[in-house]
């Protein structure tokens, strides 16, 4: 007799969240392989190639048999290399190799780091992660599957997305363990200035010296290559009153086209640093063991040879900036802010709230904007509900990584889908 068991999931899995720009991606790159004329605007995703030769070093080391397991960390030569390019590319003091640990991606460089920050406590008396949001669909499920209560600290276009040292002060609690921070941002593709970096670190400062003394900063700085030039980017980590309670988590997907190669890192600086990389490591051990080495061979080679190619993908990004925010900005009922960092834009749909797509489906929420325009228009955008709790039903998010002529594309299939919306 057979009797397949019941599969029952553990609490933490059924009650996570599954991810929408996953999700939205995975549907429309189904959609498109089963031959749909589906534009693609989910999840950001570089439509470019790895250069040439990131691809080439890999090979090369695929053939020369590195092709077993490496230090937990990374091999000892790319930490040394990034290492020297945390320290000149954003200036954050006291990173050696001994500073940085490699992995699968920012999304584990993350997972990890929630996994070693946050104790796991009574309800009532978790740790608390301060989430300014609109942010990233995953900070927030990650740090609560690993025991954090996550704090949001609601941002709108009238503060560009970004919170004030005024309201971090106001957030932060004995319990506040982190500040979650992302620049430039996903989704809102704005970013923090050095000023305004320097006065939330401030703020940070003197509450780790009275009421929070565990809070650390967490700076994804994923895009800090992807920025169009009127804010350049600073890194949180480089202020030195907390640079050693800064955690800085990066990596090669958006700049160099590497989103499939799934490579990160994480770096802290002097004697913190050292400490965190060791509890990361340990717990990289008993996970992954470590990155693929023939993949650090393609990472090296980005960060040493292929400025060229970064530099073409950031003014394509930028030019694509410029085309989506005025075509956008045509359209009626539509709000949003200009991008000038990342590739993604968050606009304000709430205007077409309370309406009927012209195929009858009813639009209440960005889920059922978003729903409706793959359905009618084939056009795919991640609805903004998971991007915040408090505004998201009222924003989707488009991701222009992908070519003008799908940006122009795109926008002319979202203008007929507001076109046939209608109020009855
Ligand atoms: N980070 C990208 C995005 O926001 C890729 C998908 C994901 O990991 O969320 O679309």
């Amino acid at each position: 007799m057979n009797y397949p068991a019941r599969m029952n999931l553990s609490a933490r899995v059924s009650s996570l969240k599954a991810s929408s720009t996953v999700a939205v991606m995975n549907k429309a790159k189904a959609l498109k392989a089963a031959g749909a004329d589906v534009l693609n605007f989910s999840a950001g995703e570089p439509d470019f190639d790895t250069p040439e030769p990131a691809k080439r070093a890999a090979i090369n080391a695929i053939n020369a048999n590195l092709t077993r397991y490496i230090d937990t960390p990374g091999d000892p030569a790319t930490r040394e290399l990034l290492a020297r390019h945390i320290s000149t590319t954003s200036n954050i003091p006291g990173v050696t190799k001994d500073h940085v640990l490699v992995t699968a991606g920012v999304k584990m460089a993350l997972y990890l780091t929630y996994q070693t920050l946050f104790d796991l406590q009574p309800p009532g008396q978790e740790q608390e992660m301060l989430l300014p949001v609109p942010a990233w669909v995953s900070f927030s499920p990650m740090a609560r599957l690993a025991g954090a209560k996550v704090v949001e600290l609601p941002t709108g276009p009238e503060q560009d997305f970004k919170i004030t040292p005024a309201q971090l002060k106001s957030a932060i609690t004995p319990r506040t363990r982190a500040l979650m921070l992302n620049t430039p941002s996903n989704p809102c593709s704005t970013m923090y200035s050095q000023a305004e970096l320097e006065a939330l670190a401030a703020v940070v400062a003197e509450a780790a010296s009275t009421i929070a003394p565990e809070m650390v900063v967490i700076s994804d700085e994923l895009y800090q290559n992807i920025v169009f030039g009127s804010v350049p980017h600073f890194s949180i980590g480089s202020v030195p009153s907390i640079a050693e309670r800064t955690i800085t988590v990066n990596g090669p997907g958006k700049s160099f086209a590497m989103t499939g190669w799934r490579l990160g890192w994480v770096s802290g600086s002097g004697e913190f640093g050292k400490q965190l990389v060791a509890g990361l490591s340990k717990l990289q051990g008993q996970s992954i063991t470590c990155v693929p080495g023939f993949s650090l061979a393609a990472l090296r080679s980005a960060l040493t040879e292929c400025d060229a190619e970064l530099e073409a993908m950031r003014t394509a990004f930028a030019a694509r900036a410029e085309v989506i925010y005025a075509e956008l900005r045509k359209l009626p009922g539509i709000k949003l802010a200009r991008p000038v960092g990342a590739f993604y834009v968050f606009p304000d749909i709430s205007a077409h709230l309370g309406t009927h797509s012209a195929k009858g489906a009813k639009i209440n929420s960005a889920a059922d904007f978003a729903s409706a325009l793959l359905d009618e228009q084939q056009m795919a955008v991640v609805p903004g509900e998971d991007f915040s709790s408090l505004l998201g039903h009222k924003h989707i998010r488009i991701s222009f990584a992908c070519s003008l002529e799908q940006i122009r594309e795109g926008c002319r299939r979202l203008g007929a889908f507001i076109a046939g919306l209608n109020r009855a």
